[in-house]
């Protein structure tokens, strides 16, 4: 599940400054962005009414399946007339999403949400920066607790000097450090930070 945040209306007003007198069309994404309560239904709702407020011309606010699958412009545009009779897509989905509809699409598509992570869902809460996508995936070694996207500085050999108390220096978080030795010791397998661990490669990325 891709975590995603809502960027603020200011910021969206911003944006739409650059297309003075064009006309919008919101879309929310019926995946990641609804379950992680970004980009569903009522949050649609509630940006298309914080928009007119504002003076927006909003033609419609509707939900597509996934805005990050696709199988053509003309068949979305066919479920949904309004995104095609928009002069701009403001799409509630993370990246992927806005990217693909900006792809197909002849028109301007901006991002009303900031795509944070890759997280997941369990039971009722939505846990953020489960995965950084390195593209050398070792987080097994670390109790699935993944030091490249969970810490700021992706420390890969244990915490830096900015551990205090069990607390990040960076944010408001507990550093990952501590709960990936916490874990491991519990486990009785505290050997797996035996071996020094090489720095992220951005390489593996691309
Ligand atoms: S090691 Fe890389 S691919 Fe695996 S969870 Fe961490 S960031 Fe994601
Ligand atoms: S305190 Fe821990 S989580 Fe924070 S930057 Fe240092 S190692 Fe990473």
């Amino acid at each position: 599940m891709i975590i995603t945040r809502p960027k603020s209306v200011d910021d969206i007003l911003t944006m739409l400054d650059q297309f003075p007198d064009a006309n919008i069309c919101v879309v929310g994404c019926g995946i990641c962005a609804r379950k992680a309560e970004t980009g569903g239904e009522p949050q649609v709702r509630k940006m298309v009414e914080a928009l007119k407020c504002r003076g927006v011309d909003v033609l419609d606010g509707v939900m597509v399946k996934h805005a990050c699958s696709a199988s053509s412009w003309e068949s979305l545009a066919e479920e949904n007339p309004a995104i095609d009779n928009a002069d701009i897509v403001l799409v509630m989905s993370c990246g992927a999403g806005v990217s693909l509809l900006g792809r197909i699409s002849d028109k301007p598509v901006l991002s009303a949400l900031d795509t944070t992570s890759l997280g997941g869902a369990f039971t009722n809460e939505t846990l953020e920066a489960l995965c950084g996508m390195c593209g050398e995936c070792n987080v097994g070694m670390f109790a699935g607790l993944c030091p490249k996207s969970s810490c700021p500085k992706s420390q890969m050999n244990g915490p830096c000097g900015g551990l205090d108390d069990g607390k990040c220096e960076v944010g408001e978080r507990d550093c990952i450090w501590v709960k990936i030795y916490e874990t491991l010791e519990a486990r009785g397998l505290l050997s797996l930070l035996d071996e020094i661990r090489q720095p992220v490669s951005h390489n593996r990325r691309l």
